[in-house]
């Protein structure tokens, strides 16, 4: 029988990793009452799961229903400093706070040991293998080092042309980390550039980092993130995912590539994976390194405006010029329709291929053709579900949809005038770049280098060594070839499409277009032989294309800052976007008018719209947006809950709440 005079035992707040969870009390167990952050096992709607107590109780849930602990479990607790982390993506990001925490969990059961995991952590020495810095390199390795020994909140913009040795810097700085015995996260835009950073690391440091990224396999996952836990992993490579493990002590972040867009997480938890780096920094009190070639333009205005330090590399390191970037005016060549190399770049392909250099084709869109219509009726196949074409691919001999899994065969008749045969493939994807380049030089070794031909990073991986043995003389491919990769014999790079990613009405569209192809520039002439870049462009007098020209970056960044002001756009102005999505359009239109109507009357707010979304239909639903407009000061977070919460939108449509947006489609 229970002691009616016993003090009632303290209630603790316990976090799980769902998507819809807030905090819920429970009651400690008897045995033990487990501290702020300790693992604990709890029952949670009807099944078992693993949280974290995240605080002492709230009292929001009677006495009479409070649920017991069931186990604490044998794990070093969640850090306070991860914790204040995943509260602050949550309220930042509007997200419920279990979605941010399962992140934390990484999608494994992971907590716990298994039997046969006997973790063999690679022992990393920051002396292994010390190169010779450049007079520049030290200077900036010098800045880097002593932001991490300060053992204080810094941000550093590492800006150094492609080459210059960023990568060998900010080892520096990881050495210093790990001399200290603290941790040292890198992050990567993209999984399919870890093989390539992963052998460099080992060389420097005489083994390999711990990764951290969607590729891992249930038990490798499990074995990493309780060795990241622990402490035992000093060195870690990761996606951006990896900012959410429960580092005991972190010392270091490095973001590299960090203007890459693909550090913006779409789904789930909308995040930037560089700005809640920097979050994570300071909330930890220590350094983070933003390295880049082209730095975005918020960064570049944080360090104008003294936020950030600002380290520059001007030159590549040893003998190595940056290449000399020329234009080819398309509209002075009359190809057929199944060619795509303009005569200057053929001429220079070939040139290349005689004196055995290397040769790279650049044109960021998978597949063979983006478009099949009828010549017949003028019909165009398009995807049932999303507002797209789509995209041939002979690989797989299918039409698929670059927007949803949708695929189908070509289908033999024309659906809309029943004409057979009269299909024609319009536009060039990378497959049909290789066609036309196997068609007219036949002597030349080629390779397509895309997402879908890399299905992990070791088919990236054996790409890269192709390359670096004379393999392939001539490598096409998509954006996933233009970072962090160093081919020393690839002396001439030739763009397709340059003007590719300048239509659309994304307000970094131009900025973008710049970063892509200062990027794809840079992977030529990164050793002795000079490089040459040849842009292929119907329009030669565009702010981008002169300033590729000219190398003039900072011309071009400060017209594109003043632009940004005029227009109230990042990163002078805030930007959200609210996208509702359902299958029944009018619905749609009517909730998102509804939600507009609901917008804070207040003269900081400016909200547009309601419109279409560009991809006004995406896997069968209609969708419809609003863009939100403040000045920095204002909190659009905090607006923009206390706004939605007035609003009951119907259960069958989603409300999809994007705060800094990167993608306008
Ligand atoms: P970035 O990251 O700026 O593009 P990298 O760090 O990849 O430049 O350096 C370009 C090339 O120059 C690499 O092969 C790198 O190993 C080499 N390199 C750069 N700095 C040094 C150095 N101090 N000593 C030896 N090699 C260096
Ligand atoms: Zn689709």
């Amino acid at each position: 029988m229970s002691d009616p005079c016993a003090i009632p035992p303290k209630t603790l707040s316990v976090l799980v990793p769902a998507p819809l969870g807030d905090t819920y009390d429970y009651r400690p167990p008897d045995e033990e009452t487990p501290g702020i952050g300790a693992f604990v096992e709890v029952p949670f709607g009807g099944r078992t799961m693993v949280g974290i107590v995240w605080g002492e109780g709230k009292g929001d849930v009677p006495e009479s229903k409070l649920k017991t602990i069931l186990r604490v479990l044998p794990a070093p607790p969640a850090p306070d400093v991860t914790r204040a982390f995943v509260d602050w993506v949550s309220a930042y990001t509007l997200t419920p706070k279990g979605a941010v925490l399962k992140m934390l969990f990484g999608n494994a059961k992971l907590i716990e040991a298994k039997k046969k995991d006997s973790c063999a952590c690679p022992i990393v020495d920051p002396d292994f293998y010390r190169p010779e810095l450049s007079a520049d390199q030290k200077k900036a390795a010098d800045t880097l080092t002593e932001a991490v020994r300060s053992h204080k909140y810094s941000a550093i913009l590492l800006d150094g042309v492609t080459g210059s040795g960023k990568t060998e810097v900010f080892c520096e700085a990881i050495a210093e980390c790990l001399r200290q015995g603290r941790q040292a996260l890198v992050m990567l835009p993209e999984i399919a550039m870890t093989a390539a950073l992963i052998d460099r690391f080992a060389a420097r440091f005489g083994a390999r980092p711990l990764e951290w990224h969607s590729g891992l396999g249930d038990r490798q996952r499990r074995l990493n993130w309780r060795a990241i836990a622990s402490g035992e992993a000093k060195f870690v490579l990761g996606a951006r995912s990896a900012l959410f493990l429960p580092y005991p002590n972190l010392g270091v972040i490095v973001v590299d590539e960090e203007h890459e867009a693909a550090y913006k997480q779409e789904e789930g938890v909308i995040y930037h994976g560089r700005d809640m780096a920097v979050v994570r920094a300071h909330l930890g009190n220590i350094a983070v390194i933003l390295s880049s070639a082209t730095p975005s333009l918020e960064t570049l205005c944080n360090a104008q405006q003294g936020k950030y330090s600002h380290v520059r590399l001007p030159r590549r390191y040893g003998a190595a010029q940056m290449p000399k970037i020329e234009l080819v005016d398309m509209r002075k060549h009359d190809l057929p329709a199944t060619e795509f190399i303009a005569p200057p770049l053929f001429e220079a392909l070939k040139q290349t291929l005689e004196t055995q250099r290397q040769s790279m084709l650049f044109l960021n869109r998978r597949g063979y053709a983006p478009l099949t219509l009828c010549r017949a009726c003028g019909h165009r196949l398009q995807c049932p579900r999303c507002t797209a074409w789509l995209t041939e691919h002979k690989q797989s001999g299918r039409l698929h949809c670059h927007h949803c899994d949708y695929s189908m065969r070509l289908p033999e008749k024309c659906p809309s005038c029943e004409a057979e045969g009269r299909f024609a493939a319009c536009g060039p994807g990378v497959e049909r770049i290789a066609e036309e380049v196997k068609k007219r030089l036949p002597q030349a070794r080629c390779a397509v280098m895309a997402s879908d031909t890399l299905d992990d990073p070791k088919a990236a991986q054996t790409l890269v060594d192709r390359m670096a043995s004379r393999d392939i003389d001539i490598l096409i491919g998509t954006q996933i070839m233009a970072k962090g990769y160093h081919f020393p014999l690839l002396t001439l790079v030739g763009v397709i499409d340059a003007d590719l990613g300048l239509a659309g009405g994304d307000p970094r569209a131009s900025e973008r277009t710049f970063q892509l192809l200062q990027q794809i520039a840079g992977r030529s002439g990164r050793a002795e032989d000079a490089g040459r870049v040849l842009l292929q462009t119907t329009s030669p007098d565009h702010p981008v294309m002169k300033a590729m020209v000219k190398g003039d970056r900072d011309a071009f960044m400060r017209a594109e800052l003043a632009e940004r002001e005029a227009y109230r756009l990042p990163p002078f102005w805030r930007l959200a976007s609210l996208t509702v999505s359902g299958i029944d359009s009018a619905q749609v239109i009517r909730a998102t008018q509804i939600l507009a109507d609901a917008a804070p009357k207040d003269s900081n707010i400016r909200v547009l719209g309601p419109a279409p979304a560009a991809y006004a239909r995406l896997r069968g639903k209609y969708r419809h947006r609003l863009l939100v407009q403040a000045p920095r000061l204002v909190n659009l977070s905090s607006v923009i809950r206390q706004w939605t919460s007035t609003v009951n939108l119907p259960r069958n449509l989603r409300l999809h709440i994007d705060i800094d947006p990167y993608s306008f489609m």
